[in-house]
Order: C-alpha cells, then structure tokens, then sequence
C-alpha cells in the first residue's frame, strides 16, 4: 500500500536500548500471525461454560504485509544507530495510519539506562508527540522480540499490534519464554506477527556479536 508517507528515522528523535544479555542467536522463523480473537477463542474453548459466548468479530489489520517489510526495515535503520553508537542493534519503530509516528533504538550503553531498550524509546516518543499514552492506534516494528519490560509497556499503552523479526530464546515475551502480549488475565492484547525480515535482523545482530568478539581477542 502506497498510503503511508515514509519519513527517514533523521527526521524523528531517535533514541535506542541495549539487549546484550538477551540477543544471543536470535532464532529465525517462520512468519505467524497470532490475533487476539485467535487467543480469544482459544482461551473461551477452554471453558466449557462458555463456549456459547458469541466471538467478536476478528480485527481488521491496519497495516498490510506489503507494508510490514517496508516498516521493519525503517527499525534495521534504526537499529544501526545503536550499532553505531556501540549499542546492540535493535530498533523499533511506531505506526499508526497516518504514517511513522516514532523510532527508537537500543540505547542502554550510550544512555546508561538499564529500560534504554528501542521500544521503551518510541513508546515514550511516541506519548510524547501525540500527548496521550493510549497507542491503541499504532502498530509496533522491533527487530527483536520484546522483552518481559518492553512487553510490559506495550501492553500498557494498548498497542494494537506488534510485529518483530528474530525470536529471542533467551529473553523474549512474545511468545519464546511467555507470551505477555496475549495473556488472557491482563486488560489489553496485541495482536502479534513474527519473522518480519527475521533473517536480516539476525544477521544483524550476529555481525555485531562477531565484531565484539573479534575485538576483545
Ligand atoms: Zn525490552
């Protein structure tokens, strides 16, 4: 879809976060799509006592898939400014339908700040520029699968959906170690998309992971 204007990341405030500990070979899978009425259903077959519920109607996707690789490469940019500036590259960007609402990138070295991490970033960013926390009208972009925090916040600013690239093993709660974005007993669900350009995001990070490495040796 060609409705989107697409800023470059220098036009936005940009800003990082830092998941050494977490980004250690990121697994790379398959694209999936999980709704919430998905997990809905789910979640309503497990009780008998209500399965005569009547379902909402699936929500409608915001952002096609045409688009999702195009956004997922504005956060790669993105990410390489945390490169860049000696931080694990990680990006995030927020969309709503009006376009590129805000980037973030891993800023935890350069920042010293241990919540410096990309979506933390474009979360406060994007707060910031449309001066509400409810973003139940963006669409999140993050190369890496969110953290327990940054899961944490984005379920708190009603993030419609969120999509990432690689899957963490080591610390991931989208769905590798919990899936805190879709937990039935919490207020608010995202809809979740993963493997977005899974293979360039790993690469990515294996490159910077190398680098370190040869530097240290
Ligand atoms: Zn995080």
């Amino acid at each position: 879809m060609a409705r989107r204007c697409f800023l470059s990341p220098s036009s936005a405030t940009l800003c990082t976060m830092s998941k050494s500990s977490r980004v250690a070979a990121p697994r790379l899978e398959k694209k999936t799509t999980v709704t919430e009425d998905s997990v809905r259903k789910k979640n309503v077959a497990s009780r008998p006592e209500a399965k005569s519920e009547p379902l909402p109607a699936t929500p409608e996707d915001a952002v096609s898939t045409q688009d999702d690789d195009a956004w997922m490469h504005q956060a790669l940019l993105a990410a390489q400014k945390a490169e860049a500036a000696g931080d694990v590259p990680v990006g995030c960007v927020l969309v709503n339908d009006s376009g590129l609402v805000s980037v973030g990138f891993n800023v935890r070295e350069a920042a010293a700040d241990p919540t410096g991490h990309a979506e933390m970033i474009a979360l406060r960013e994007a707060s910031r520029k449309l001066a509400r926390w409810r973003l139940s009208d963006c669409t999140a972009y993050v190369t890496l699968e969110p953290c327990f925090m940054c899961a944490g916040a984005l379920v708190h600013a009603r993030i419609k959906r969120v999509v990432f690239a690689a899957a963490d093993p080591k610390t991931g709660a989208a769905g590798s170690l919990a899936n805190v974005l879709q937990d039935p007993r919490l207020n608010h669900r995202c809809e979740i998309t993963s493997g977005v350009l899974a293979l360039e995001a790993g690469e990515q990070l294996r490159r910077f992971f190398r680098a370190k490495r040869a530097a240290r040796s």
